[in-house]
C-alpha cells in the first residue's frame, strides 16, 4: 500500500512520516535550511506480514500544489495532517478537494502538534474537520490526535495504518503495465533510473517498454519495488526501474513507462468534468488553465461540449474537451486536476473519457452519445454501449489502447455483433449497423446506375467516396466482400454493380475478344487503333469497336480515347508508374510521365486524363495527384490481375 500525506504547510506532515518510519523525507539541503518540503519525499517501513508500507510525503506550500498533485497520483490511502493550533487552512481544503477529485479511495486524519494546545482546542478542531470532510471520502475516516514531540497518539495511528496496509487488496487490475514517472536520475555504473508508482499491470526484469508520450523504446535491466531489489514490478507498488535505451534527461516527471500496446500520446482529450463549487466560470469556451494528469502538468484550454451550466448550479459536471499545449499520455478513466491559468487555484478535475479526441464534429450529438457510452463502469459495458451507438463500427485496437484493456476479446459482446479482423484491423460493429451499411451500398449503386446507364458501375474506391467517406478502409473492404459473397452486388473487372446491371459477353463477342485482346498487348503502352485491329482480324471496324466498348464496361479493356483501347495489364503497369512518380515526386506531371513511359507527350496526357476520369488521380492545375485511397483500394490492381488470369 502507498500512503500519501496531505495538508497545509507546517502542519507536521514530514515530522509525522519521520515519526512513523524513521526516515527524514526532507533530504534536499534547501529543504533542510528552510525547514519546508519542496520536493516529494519517500519513506518505507516493513510490515509484520513481510510487505512494505510506502509513504509519499508531499509539500504543503501553495506554490508547490503541482508537486503535491504528482505525488498524490496513484496513492491508495491519504493521511491528512491538520495542526491543532492552526486548524483548517487553505491547503487543507485544497488538498482535500484534490484527494476527492483524484478518487483516492480511503484515508485517515491526524490532528498534529497537540502538545501546543489546550485539550478543548483538540475537540474544536475535530468538530471543524468533521464538518469539512462530511461529503468527501474522508467522511468516516478515523481521526487521531497526535504529537511528534510527546509521542502521544502515534502508536494508535501506526497500528491503524499497519492494519489497513495488511488488509489492503491489490487494486483490481487487468490492464497492461504502466508506471507514472515522478523522478529520473543517473547512477554511476548503473545508468538511467526512473521512479514512480505502478498504476496497473506487472512486468519482470528484461521487459521491453515504451516511454509515453515520447515513444522511446526501453528495456528494464533491474527493478526495486517498495525499496527492495525485485524481479517484478506490480500495480500498487512504488518502483525504481533501471532503464536501458534512454538517457535520464530524456525521461522525467510527467512521463509514463508503459507496455508497448498502450504507448500513446495525445494533446487533446475528451472528459467528464467535475468543477468545484463556484468555479463554473472557468467553464467558458477556450478558458486557459493547467491540466494535471498522472505526474504531468501542461497548460491547455478547455472547450465546452455541452450547453453551459450556470454558476448557481453547484458542482456542475459537463462534458468538455481539453486541448493541451504539449502531448501527454492519459487513458480512459484516468483522473485529472484543473488549476487556473496562473496556477493559484484548483478549479476542479475530471475523468478522461477518450484520449483520442477529434477536433472536428466534437460537439455533434453522435459524438456526445459516444462520450456518454464511454462513461459506463467497466470496459465491457463501455464497449456494449459504444457498439450500439457507432454506426461505422468500433476500432477495437484503439478502444483497448485508450482504455488499457489487455484482453479486448473478453469484453466484446457475443450477440448481435460482427467482428471484422484482418491485417492490422480489428473492428466490432453491430449487426444492425452492418446491414444498414450494406443497404446504403446497394442504394448508392442503384442511384449510380440510374445516373450512368451506360457504365457498368463505379469502382470500389469511387463507391466508397460516394457512400462511406468516413468508413475505415479495411472495414469497407470487408463490407464489399460480404456483399459480393452474398451475391447482392457483383464485380465486373474493377467495377461494382447490382445484379441485372451487366451484360455478359455474347458468344460472338467472346470469340472476337479472344482474338482482339492479345493484340492489345503487342505494344501494351501504345496499342493498335480499332482500325488496325479490324484489319488484323479481318473484321468490320464497327463490329470491333462495339465489342471493345462492351468489353470496357465489363472491365476487360479500358477506353483511353475514342477507338483506342488498353489492355488491363497495361493500365495496371501505367498506374504503377504513376504511383512511383507520386511516391518520389509527390505529384505526377505529364513530362515526367512521358519520360517514364517513353510515350509521346500527347499520349501521356491522354492517359493521365483517363486516370483523372476514372478517379485514380485528380487534376490540380498542371499536375495529377494519385488519390490517397487509390493506393489502398485501387481495385484496378487485384481486379485486373484476376482478369488477366495472373
Ligand atoms: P510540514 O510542512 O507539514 O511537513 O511540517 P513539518 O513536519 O515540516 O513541521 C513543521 C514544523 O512543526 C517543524 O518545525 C516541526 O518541528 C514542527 N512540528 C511538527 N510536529 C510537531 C508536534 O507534534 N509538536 C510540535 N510542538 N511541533 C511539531
Ligand atoms: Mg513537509
Amino acid at each position: 500500500m502507498i500512503i500519501g500525506t496531505a495538508g497545509h504547510i507546517d502542519h507536521g506532515k514530514t515530522t509525522l512520516v519521520r515519526a512513523l518510519t524513521g526516515v527524514d523525507t526532507d533530504r534536499l539541503p534547501e529543504e533542510r535550511a528552510r525547514g519546508i518540503s519542496i520536493e516529494l519525499g519517500y519513506a518505507y517501513t516493513p510490515l509484520a506480514n513481510g510487505d512494505v508500507l510506502g509513504f509519499v510525503d508531499v509539500p504543503g506550500h501553495e506554490k508547490f500544489v503541482h508537486t503535491m498533485l504528482a505525488g498524490a497520483s496513484g496513492i491508495d490511502f491519504a493521511l491528512l495532517a491538520v495542526a491543532a493550533d492552526d486548524g483548517v487552512m487553505p491547503q487543507t481544503r485544497e488538498h482535500l478537494d484534490i484527494l476527492r477529485l483524484l478518487g483516492v479511495p480511503a484515508g485517515a486524519i491526524a490532528i498534529t502538534k497537540i502538545d501546543v494546545v489546550e485539550t478543548g482546542r483538540i475537540a474544536e478542531v475535530e468538530r471543524e474537520l468533521r464538518a469539512l470532510v462530511a461529503r468527501t471520502v474522508l467522511a468516516g475516516a478515523p481521526i487521531f490526535a497526535v504529537s511528534a514531540r510527546t509521542g502521544a497518539g502515534l502508536d494508535a495511528l501506526r497500528r491503524l495504518l499497519e492494519a489497513r496496509a495488511q488488509a489492503h487488496r491489490r487494486r483490481a487490475d487487468d490492464g497492461h503495465f504502466r508506471l507514472a514517472v515522478d523522478r529520473s536520475f543517473a547512477l554511476t555504473g548503473i545508468g538511467t533510473v526512473v521512479t514512480g508508482t505502478v498504476h496497473s499491470g506487472e512486468i519482470a526484469v528484461g521487459a521491453h517498454l515504451v516511454i509515453a508520450p515520447g515513444g522511446t523504446q526501453v528495456r528494464v535491466r533491474s527493478i526495486h519495488a517498495q525499496n527492495r531489489a525485485s524481479e517484478r514490478a506490480r500495480a500498487g507498488e512504488r518502483c525504481a526501474l533501471n532503464l536501458v535505451g534512454i538517457g535520464h534527461q530524456d525521461v522525467g516527471r510527467g512521463d509514463w513507462v508503459v507496455a508497448p500496446p498502450i504507448g500513446l500520446a495525445t494533446a487533446r482529450f475528451d472528459a467528464r468534468l467535475d468543477l468545484l463549487d463556484g468555479e463554473t466560470k472557468a467553464f467558458g469556451s477556450a478558458a486557459a488553465l493547467h491540466v494535471h494528469v498522472g505526474t504531468a502538468r501542461v497548460p491547455g484550454r478547455l472547450v465546452t461540449l455541452e450547453a453551459q451550466v450556470d454558476d448557481a448550479g453547484s458542482g456542475s459536471r459537463p462534458l468538455a474537451q481539453l486541448v493541451l499545449q504539449a502531448p501527454i499520455a492519459a487513458w480512459r478513466g484516468d483522473r485529472f486536476i484543473l488549476r487556473d491559468a496562473s496556477a493559484m487555484r484548483t478549479i476542479g478535475g475530471g475523468r478522461v473519457l477518450d484520449p483520442f479526441a477529434p477536433a472536428r464534429y466534437r460537439r455533434s450529438p453522435q459524438r456526445l452519445t459516444v462520450l456518454r457510452a464511454l462513461e459506463a463502469d467497466t470496459p465491457a459495458s463501455q464497449l456494449t454501449a459504444l457498439i450500439g451507438c457507432e454506426p461505422l463500427g468500433v476500432d477495437l485496437r484503439r478502444f483497448a489502447s485508450a482504455g488499457n484493456v489487455r484482453d479486448v476479446s473478453a469484453v466484446v459482446p457475443e450477440a448481435g455483433v460482427r467482428r471484422v479482423t484482418g491485417e492490422g484491423v480489428d473492428f466490432a460493429i453491430a449487426e444492425g449497423h452492418w446491414q444498414t451499411l450494406q443497404v446504403r451500398a446497394e442504394e448508392h449503386l442503384a442511384t449510380f446506375h440510374q445516373a450512368h446507364p451506360d457504365e457498368l458501375g463505379p469502382d470500389s474506391a469511387r463507391l466508397k467516396r460516394m457512400a462511406f467517406p468516413r468508413l475505415d478502409n479495411a472495414l469497407y473492404r470487408a463490407l464489399i466482400a460480404d456483399l459480393l459473397a452474398q451475391g447482392r452486388i457483383l464485380r465486373g473487372g474493377p467495377w461494382l454493380h447490382l445484379p441485372g446491371h451487366d451484360d455478359a459477353p455474347s458468344a460472338a463477342d467472346a470469340a472476337l475478344l479472344e482474338k482482339l485482346l492479345p493484340h492489345l498487348l503487342d505494344t501494351p503502352f501504345d496499342p493498335p487503333w480499332v482500325r488496325d485491329l479490324a484489319r488484323a482480324c479481318a473484321q468490320p471496324e464497327t463490329l470491333v469497336r462495339n465489342a471493345l466498348m462492351r468489353a470496357s464496361k465489363r472491365g476487360q479493356t479500358f477506353q483511353v480515347v475514342r477507338d483506342l483501347f488498353y489492355h488491363p495489364r497495361a493500365i495496371r503497369e501505367l498506374a504503377a508508374l504513376a504511383n512511383s512518380l507520386q511516391a518520389t515526386e509527390g505529384e505526377v506531371r505529364a513530362a515526367a510521365f512521358r519520360d517514364r513511359t517513353a510515350l509521346g507527350r500527347k499520349r501521356a496526357i491522354q492517359i493521365l486524363e483517363f486516370f483523372d476520369r476514372v478517379g485514380f488521380t485528380r487534376r490540380v492545375r498542371e499536375k495529377h495527384l494519385v488519390r490517397a485511397d487509390s493506393l489502398a483500394t485501387i481495385d484496378i490492381a487485384p481486379a485486373v490481375r484476376r482478369e488477366c488470369g495472373q
